[in-house]
């Protein structure tokens, strides 16, 4: 007999982002703005943090949680940011990705309920499938006027007592949706009542430009945070990623924020999946946190200029439906009388030799619709990409 895997791992979707990325391997032409990354290399300064480690030969494994000094590195970043947040309360993992499954590890059971707001970057709901629960999607809106918006009464009327866990990505990939401060309230409230635990994905959270139509320059530190308004005893996971705002996605570097009672139980389950990150990325990560903050400004300040260069090429473009993003690096849009993101994905690979994401990728309430990664070095590569797409469009 063939040996095989759970029939439930068997089922997941592949990723089709990856499925139109192959579709256009050996082109030389291509411009590619299909993963969710800049094309950026790592700032020179974290680089050399991690390869002084690996010379002093810290080549050995650190606790389970991180290592002491970038916990409280990274307790004192949030603090900054958000409530006063103790070192207790951080768990350092193999980027974010990882913190969202161990988080996840740490309090679903097979068959628990999970609601989940989309469209949504796939991984988080199939951790939560991989993990055996129920996943109920609750779809954002999408208004030519206001851009996405979350109907926060449908929402939390989907969350009941049965319900385990609320999945909540903002500022959002893909579309750039953004939570405020007054719906965050209106969901811890509800949460609280019902006893669900919000998993808050954030790593997007420096990468934020601010509501639409706030007046320029308008620089927040960050987006509205779950963070700002919980009590440390919130049945809250806040997860935090070094790959965005510090250039880092390679490194594997992320962390979460959670209720003091839960850490040990997020320790023992780092143990039994990777047993630490590596120390010489953890280096990394706390040289980001000390010298970091001028390339953060740096990073979103370049990522404001892209935004500002693809979206009102894309707004004039006719037959495109899209809105703004307020944080995140994506611009999520639509055109008229293209309907299968996947197929359409493919035939701009292979007219243009441009590569974006099919909203597919995201759920169903994707499809129909494309997701533009705009984290380019070269904004001129932004113009040209478009130019490509008004080509293939006609
Ligand atoms: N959450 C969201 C919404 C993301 O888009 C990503 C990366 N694409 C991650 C988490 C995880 O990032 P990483 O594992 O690189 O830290």
């Amino acid at each position: 007999m063939t040996p095989t895997s759970r029939a439930l791992i068997d089922q997941l979707p592949g990723s089709k982002i990856r499925e139109v990325a192959d579709s256009g391997i050996g082109r030389s032409d291509l411009l590619p703005f299909w993963f969710g990354e800049s094309d950026e290399v790592t700032p020179e300064p974290i680089r050399r943090a991690a390869a002084d480690s690996i010379h002093a030969g810290e080549t050995f494994y650190s606790a389970n949680l991180g290592l002491p000094e970038l916990r409280e590195a990274i307790a004192a970043y949030m603090s900054r940011l958000h409530l006063p947040v103790t070192s207790e309360r951080i768990a350092v993992c193999s980027g974010g990705v990882n913190a969202l499954m161990i988080g996840l590890q740490a309090i679903v059971d097979s068959g628990d309920e999970v609601v989940a707001v989309v469209p949504l970057w796939p991984n988080l709901t199939a951790q939560a499938s991989i993990l055996g629960a129920r996943v109920k999607r609750v779809s954002l809106r999408f208004d030519a006027e206001g851009g996405w918006q979350l109907d926060v009464p449908a929402l939390l009327e989907q969350i009941g007592p049965q319900t385990r866990v609320l999945l909540v990505n903002a500022p959002n990939n893909p579309t750039g949706w953004t939570l405020s401060a007054a719906e965050q309230a209106q969901i811890l409230a509800h949460c609280r009542q019902t006893g669900t635990w919000i998993v808050a994905d954030e790593v997007y959270e420096r990468v934020f430009f601010g509501p639409a139509g706030a007046p320029a320059p308008f620089a927040p530190a960050t987006a509205p945070s779950f963070l700002d308004q919980a009590t440390p005893e919130d049945r809250l996971i806040v997860v935090h990623s070094f790959s965005k705002s510090f250039l880092m996605t390679g490194w594997r570097l992320g962390w979460m924020v959670v209720p003091p009672r839960l850490a040990p139980a997020v320790g023992k389950l780092i143990e039994f999946n990777t047993s630490c990150s590596p120390v010489f990325v953890q280096r990394a990560g706390l040289a980001a946190l000390r010298v970091g903050e001028p390339m953060v400004a740096e990073v979103v300040a370049k990522l404001r200029r892209c935004r500002d260069t693809l979206l009102p090429l894309l707004i004039e473009t006719p037959r495109v439906r899209v809105a703004t993003p307020e944080g995140g690096m994506y611009a999520f849009f639509q055109v008229e009388g293209e309907n299968d993101s996947l197929v359409f994905a493919k035939r701009l690979v292979r007219e243009a030799g441009l590569g974006l994401a099919p909203g597919a990728a995201f759920g169903d309430e994707g499809e129909g619709w494309l997701r533009w990664c705009f984290a380019s070095r070269e904004p001129a590569r932004l113009v040209e990409g478009v130019a490509r797409l008004r080509r293939t469009i006609g």
